[in-house]
């Protein structure tokens, strides 16, 4: 199973494995914490997570990056 989760340092959605304690953002190098990030979609696959990412910076179109 895998994760889409929002950095609380940058706001950028980044995707985790369960089971993973901690995942190092790719963006701002922030090591976050599993338990405690903010979860948004939970998913089976890699695919499916990158898709839900996908979709979820299309509809907030923040892209201030
Ligand atoms: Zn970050």
């Amino acid at each position: 199973m895998y994760l889409v989760i929002i950095c609380h340092n940058c706001g950028q959605f980044l995707l985790a494995k369960t089971g993973q304690k901690t995942r190092r953002c790719p963006y701002c190098e922030t090591r976050l914490v599993l338990d405690k990030a903010k979860k948004v979609a939970h998913t089976k696959t890699a695919q499916e997570a990158s898709s839900v990412i996908r979709a979820l910076k299309r509809k907030n179109s923040v892209g201030s990056l």
